[in-house]
């Protein structure tokens, strides 16, 4: 399957970049090959596209919250009438496997749109009470042009995160995706573009030097949002400070799970297994990636999940019987493999399956990895601490509750965490503890629209993907005060 050279959407037109060039989309399933390309876009195509949202704006700020929430339900409704054919280019383009990763993605993507379609009218505002002879009251305004940019581990997720979020509030929209994955949110764009007014909605494709630097700093996107990673969080947060817009950004993690003795069981295995993502190669933001088992669990522990991870199914992303598919490109795939050298070469390391990828064989022919887990690892080493965003799960034994939380918390990153046992008040007391944005109690789930998402400390700031995200991130509030007397 290829998808052909796509273009890109500005101003309801889809659109080569001003200067005709493309940029070639690898299937990491099999390497060498070429599933598509996309417009390679630069500062002037991006001004184009940030000029078409500054004119779109000022009719769809006007246009009543609840219709903007009908349009997003319609779309959300074409997106689910074109799953399949979505889900096989996400698998395509990153990698992951169809039944697992890619077809989940696209369905999620339909309930974004449906449930910010649903809460469109709550965008309101409060009368506050200043006396008898005031009335003074708030409203929610949309900001102006969005820049949003989002990273390759789930395209169509989080593009329409971005999308339905920043247009319910009645913002226009530039978006970026990576440009190593946009094919996915260009045909989710396509829906979109048959439901929006030209300018609405705007996507650019491109290099995040060649692309992304000129949102970032373009002076007519008045709020950034952006996911990805630390280091280019930094970035943002420097264009976003140099023209005092606000911005939210959704970067890393190294979240812990902390199972304790009492959940030795089956169960928490496949907990502790989806949390790691593993059935997405472990390219995911809240991959649980640092086990803290108990001492007295700790082998009959590792011995059952390690029977469990090599029972999966590895290799073509769009076989329906595929359990992991491929790690998105060469550069990832290397980063991977020299923190699994770097990890597995510490002293008293102990490599318990998976390990360096074969160079030979079926899965050599894509960026496939199997499921790594470490053992007997230190907090302290560089690969307990920073986000390897690979299919590689440190497992660290602790002896005392107060380590184990002390061991958690010790990261400079805090977007998720998991708690795994049956004492309901030791959970509840270890969750309060713990310093990540999102903590869940016996089960290691993705997030659902509705619940505000967002990290502690340098994992990020701002929430987006509920009620409460959208008005906290994408408008801003006016208070207007009225003397009575007059
Ligand atoms: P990345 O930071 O390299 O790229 C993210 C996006 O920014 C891409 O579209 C890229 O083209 C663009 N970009 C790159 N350099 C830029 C620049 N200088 N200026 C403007 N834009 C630029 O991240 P990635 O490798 O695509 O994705 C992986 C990272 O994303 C991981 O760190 C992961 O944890 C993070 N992530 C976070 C969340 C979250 O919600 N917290 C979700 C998914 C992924």
């Amino acid at each position: 399957m290829d998808v052909g050279r796509q273009r890109m959407l500005i101003n309801g037109e889809w659109v080569e970049s001003l200067n005709g060039q493309s940029l070639p989309i690898e299937n990491p399933g099999r390497k060498g090959t070429i599933v598509g390309e996309a417009p390679r876009g630069r500062a002037e195509d991006v001004d184009r596209a940030v000029q078409a949202a500054a004119n779109a704006f000022e009719k769809w700020k006007c246009v009543n919250p609840r219709d903007r929430g009908k349009l997003m339900i319609k779309i959300g409704e074409a997106i689910e009438a074109r799953m399949n054919e979505i889900a096989r280019i996400i698998a395509l383009e990153t990698g992951n496997a169809i039944r697992t990763q890619s077809r989940p993605e696209a369905m999620l993507a339909a309930d974004i749109f449906r449930y910010f379609g649903g809460i469109a009218s709550e965008i309101k505002g409060e009368t506050i009470p200043l006396g008898e002879n005031l009335l003074s009251y708030s409203r929610r305004e949309p900001i102006g042009v969005v820049g949003g940019i989002v990273p390759w581990n789930s395209p169509v997720g989080l593009g329409a995160l971005k999308i339905a979020m920043a247009i319910t509030a009645g913002n226009t929209l530039v978006l970026k995706p990576s440009s190593e994955a946009p094919l996915a949110v260009l045909t989710i764009a396509r829906i979109c573009s048959e439901f929006l007014p030209p300018g609405v909605l705007n996507v650019v494709t491109g290099t995040g030097s060649e692309c992304g630097i000129p949102l970032a700093n373009h002076p007519s996107v008045r709020k950034l949002s952006f996911t990805g990673s630390q280091e280019i969080g930094k970035t943002i947060m420097e264009a976003a400070a140099e023209r005092i817009v606000p911005v939210t950004l959704e970067l890393g993690g190294k979240s812990p799970q902390i199972v304790f003795p009492d959940a030795d069981e089956s169960q928490v295995v496949d907990g502790v297994f989806l949390a790691m993502r593993f059935t997405r190669q472990g390219q995911s933001c809240t991959a649980g990636s640092r086990l803290f088992l108990h001492e007295s669990i700790y082998d009959s522990f590792l011995e059952k999940l390690v029977k469990k991870l090599k029972s999966l199914r590895i290799g073509d992303p769009l076989d329906e019987s595929t359990d992991i598919g491929a790690i998105i490109n060469r550069t990832q795939f290397e980063k991977v493999c020299s923190y699994v050298e770097d990890g597995i070469r510490q002293k008293g390391a102990l490599l318990l399956t998976g390990g360096l990828p074969p160079s030979e064989g079926p899965l050599s022919q894509g960026y496939f990895m199997e499921p790594t887990v470490i053992g007997n690892v230190r907090n302290e080493w560089r690969i307990a601490r920073e986000e390897v965003f690979g299919p590689v799960l440190v497992a660290i034994p602790w002896k005392e509750e107060e380590e184990a939380i002390r061991m958690a918390n010790e990261s400079h990153y805090g977007l998720a965490a998991f708690i795994w046992t049956h004492d309901i008040g030791k959970a509840l007391r270890t969750a309060h503890r713990i310093e990540s944005g999102w903590v869940q109690i016996n089960q290691g789930v993705g997030i659902v629209p509705g619940q505000s998402y967002g990290g502690f400390k340098q994992s990020g700031f701002g929430r987006e993907y509920s009620l409460e995200g959208m008005l906290e991130s994408f408008t801003q509030r006016k208070s207007i005060t009225i003397n009575l007397q007059f």
